[in-house]
């Protein structure tokens, strides 16, 4: 028995620790904050599971995380007493990677360490960053409710392999050592590790202790520990208190970026419902934005108490890329999430939060137009999805939307309906917009001809999920939407009396000619009609107005329909 185990890392984790090692070497602290944020997390699991089963704190409620170092040995401890890991657990989550999808964005990586260290940020980093630091990691823990002969000892040199044996371990939870690399000997310092727990780790939930610095000549360590965080969760604070260097790194800690978010919103709710949310809007959409079984939510706090991770019932899923905290004082300490799904206060937090993001969003497009581009380059196609899901805040989302235009002519989503609407000739009285397979396309498209010609601006739509949006945007601002490709053209007053009158002549002068063509082309058409849309192209397709757009007919083929 006890025998030592060798086995190999996944493939991924492999590519990622190289990688990490590599490109995250100018911000090598951050090691600190992620080992300190899996404890606390272990630390939260722990109290979830012991409001079921108070035996597993095992006599020793006292939840805590103690940070350690030894100069001599050139090491870092970390020590928490949450939930621990059973053996089957460590090689599940110091062995592998989780996350469906990762090693399809592995494959993007370039092997240039500037790109790919952009990427990794959008992937999170985790335990392995335990190697930016160390060139050995040892792992001691023990699963809270279990003997202390079920403890692990797991050790790496973050080189492909690591091993794993049992051992005794009288206390539960999980101790990191660290094995400093000898450029990161910075680290096994007292007055460096304060200061970063400090500024990475000020605001979460748990006590980060250390040893008393000693006094006087005799350099003795001291036996005395204190606490050098502030340890009060941040939402729980008031929001005067905080500072935005405080706000941004408590983001990192929940959110598993190491980027700062766009911006957040943090407010406490007092009467019929009672809780406090606080909400970001990360910079970066993470790898797995489309990935249908890639976690979202918001990590859900009851009376303080960690509950979940992940709680999806909070918000619809266009605003899936949003992160934060909710904790409530309504919901009950038992809440599944069975129960939140068809609860009616997580419904009516739901209603709420939903339009605090919206609502941050329109200030944050309003205030720093910079930044909200920067937002919806990387969002923007997952608010489209919005109108759908969201009848009852259409105009909200409308308003945020940005498109493409030949006001511009870019290719930049950019113009917003209000700049349209800005810009409307007189006599205008809709919106106009085309759709396509691709911007090129839509903006070459013959059914613009006209409205270069009358200087009339049109949106350009060509992301794929454009023309389904479309179908459910009948107006914005009272002003209804027109597919300049759909249907017959009215150009409402903007058309002349002229315009009208020279359109009417020519069908009369050009029957035979159209009552031909159609004979032509027989049923593959419903109708051939003289149109003033067109000044340079002779002849051009137009898609009935209750008829599946161009677009939409590939899709649904596409779905075998
Ligand atoms: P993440 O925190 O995003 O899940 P990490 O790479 O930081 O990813 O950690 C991987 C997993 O390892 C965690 O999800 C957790 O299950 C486990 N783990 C890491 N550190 C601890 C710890 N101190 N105590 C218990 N489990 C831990
Ligand atoms: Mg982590």
């Amino acid at each position: 028995e006890a025998q030592k185990e060798t086995l190999g890392f996944q493939t991924e984790v492999k590519q990622l620790l190289h990688l990490m090692i590599h490109s995250l070497y100018s911000n090598k602290e951050i090691f600190l904050r992620e080992l300190i944020s899996n404890a606390s997390d272990a630390e939260d699991k722990l109290r979830f599971a012991a409001l079921k089963d108070d035996s597993l704190y095992e006599g020793d409620p006292d939840l805590k995380i103690r940070l350690d170092f030894d100069e001599k040995a050139n090491t870092v401890t970390l020590t928490d007493n949450g939930i621990g890991m059973t053996r089957d657990d460590v090689i599940q989550n110091l062995g592998t990677i989780a996350k469906s999808g990762t090693a399809e964005f592995l494959k993007q990586l370039s092997g240039d360490e500037k790109k790919d260290s952009k990427l990794i940020g959008q992937f999170g980093v985790g335990f392995y960053s335990a190697f930016i630091v160390a060139d050995r990691v040892e792992v001691f823990t023990r699963r809270a409710g279990t003997p202390a002969e079920e403890g692990v000892h797991w050790e790496s040199k973050g080189d492909g392999e690591f091993t794993i044996e049992q051992t005794n371990r009288e206390n539960r939870g999980t101790q990191i050592v660290l094995h400093l690399k000898k450029e990161a000997k910075e680290f096994a310092n007292g007055w460096k590790l304060r200061s970063l727990v400090k500024k990475y780790s000020d605001h979460i939930s748990f006590p980060v202790e250390m040893r008393k610095e000693a006094d006087g000549e005799d350099k003795e360590k001291s036996d005395e520990f204190e606490t050098v965080n502030d340890a009060t969760a941040l939402w729980t604070l008031p929001r005067t208190e905080i500072k935005d260097e405080e706000y941004k790194e408590f983001y990192k800690h929940i959110a598993h970026d190491f980027e700062d978010p766009l911006t957040w919103s943090h407010n406490k709710v007092e009467g019929k419902l009672d809780y406090t949310s606080l909400l970001y809007i990360p910079a970066r959409a993470p790898f797995d934005l489309y990935n249908r079984e890639a976690p979202r939510g918001l990590k859900l706090y009851v009376q303080r108490v960690f509950i979940m991770d992940d709680a999806e019932q909070f918000l619809p899923l266009y605003l899936r890329f949003a992160k934060g905290v909710i904790d409530s004082n309504d919901l009950s300490l038992n809440v599944s999430r069975e129960i939140l799904q068809n609860d009616s206060t997580v419904e009516s937090i739901r209603t709420a939060l939903t339009k605090r993001v919206l609502d941050v969003l329109s200030k944050l497009a309003k205030k720093d137009p910079e930044q909200y581009q920067k937002f919806w380059g990387e969002f923007g196609t997952v608010l489209k999805e919005g109108p759908a899901e969201d009848f009852g805040n259409r105009e909200k989302i409308a308003g945020l939307l940005r498109f493409a235009s030949t006001h511009t002519g870019e290719r930049t989503q950019n113009v917003s309906l209000d700049d349209y609407i800005g810009r409307m000739k007189e006599g205008q009285k809709k919106i106009y917009y085309i759709t396509g397979d691709n911007f090129s396309a839509a903006k070459s498209s013959p059914h613009l001809e006209v409205f270069r010609k009358k200087g009339i601006e049109v949106l350009i739509l060509s992301d794929r999920i454009d023309e389904w949006m479309m179908g459910y945007l009948n107006e914005y601002d009272g002003k209804q939407f027109q597919d300049v490709a759909r249907g017959d053209l009215d150009l409402g007053e903007v058309e002349t009396e002229e315009d009208k009158k020279h359109k009417e002549e020519a069908a009369e002068e050009h029957k035979d000619l159209l009552e031909r063509i159609k004979k032509a082309l027989d049923d593959r058409v419903q109708e051939v009609r003289v149109t003033n849309r067109l000044t340079d192209s002779p002849a051009c397709l137009v898609v009935g107005d209750f008829d599946m757009g161009a677009q939409m007919k590939k899709i649904m083929e596409a779905a075998g329909q």
